[in-house]
């Protein structure tokens, strides 16, 4: 089972949408399970204070690492990854999201304000993964966006375990086009090799579609494909 470990100052969005549909029923069967930390019982002074001003001037507050340092250390489990949200991060991507579909356990930390303490990152072996080249208020959009694409390659999660497999990105080029019934709607006609049942003439097809789609649109993926 997949143990994750939440690190937020706002508990309450947590499970959220990943107590919904498929997630739901996952958590329900124990497929994975989730910890959520408030960083903010972690904070020694009276008034819980878990952030302060950036030395050296600027706008915004800080995460300060005594406190996030406290916390994680009560919580993290040894030899596990712990990753903070960060648009300063390495990108995040369906390879990675395939690793940690494997492991045992791992961590995210949830950033708010400005950021964190620099320091936190190296003393705590802490890896920065960003969600993409834009800047959210705060890291718990990028962890469920995180755990969505992780959870649904557990083992179990999805109905069709082969669904999965047949994605977008999955085999490093964009999903062929998809269609259902009716088989003509507002005049237009499903691909007639789609009908013919001979499965793998509808192999090739989708597989000359995906091409053609990469190549049209991610330019970046195609020649990544076609070095392979
Ligand atoms: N001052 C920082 C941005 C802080 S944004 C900078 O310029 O790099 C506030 C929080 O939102 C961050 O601590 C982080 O946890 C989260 N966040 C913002 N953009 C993100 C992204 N693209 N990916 C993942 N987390 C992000």
């Amino acid at each position: 089972m997949l143990q994750v470990q939440l690190f937020t100052l706002y508990p309450e969005v947590f499970p959220g949408p990943l107590n919904k549909g498929i997630y739901g029923k996952a958590l329900a069967k124990n497929l994975w399970s989730l910890n959520v930390i408030n960083i903010r019982d972690a904070a020694k002074d009276k008034h819980k204070t878990v952030d302060d001003t950036p030395y050296g001037g600027g706008s915004g507050m800080l995460l300060k690492p005594d406190v996030l340092a406290s916390s994680i250390d009560k919580n993290i489990k040894k030899g596990e990854r712990i990753f903070y949200l960060s648009p300063k991060g390495k990108k995040f991507n369906q390879n990675i999201a395939q690793d940690l579909s494997k492991v045992n356990s791992f961590s995210l930390i949830c950033g708010h304000f400005e950021g964190v303490d620099e320091r936190i990152l190296s003393t705590r072996n802490i890896e920065e993964i960003s969600i993409g080249d834009y800047v959210l208020s705060g890291g718990e959009t990028a962890a469920l966006v995180i755990l969505d694409s992780v959870l649904r390659l557990l083992p179990g999660v999805l109905g069709n375990e082969k669904s999965a497999s047949d994605e977008t990105f999955e085999n490093g080029l964009l999903e062929y086009p998809q269609y259902t019934k009716p088989q003509i709607w507002e005049e237009k006609l499903v691909p007639k090799v789609l009908l013919s049942g001979d499965h793998s003439k509808i192999k090739d097809w989708r597989l000359s579609q995906s091409e053609a789609i990469t190549r049209d649109r991610r330019p970046d993926l195609w020649q990544k494909y076609k070095k392979k």
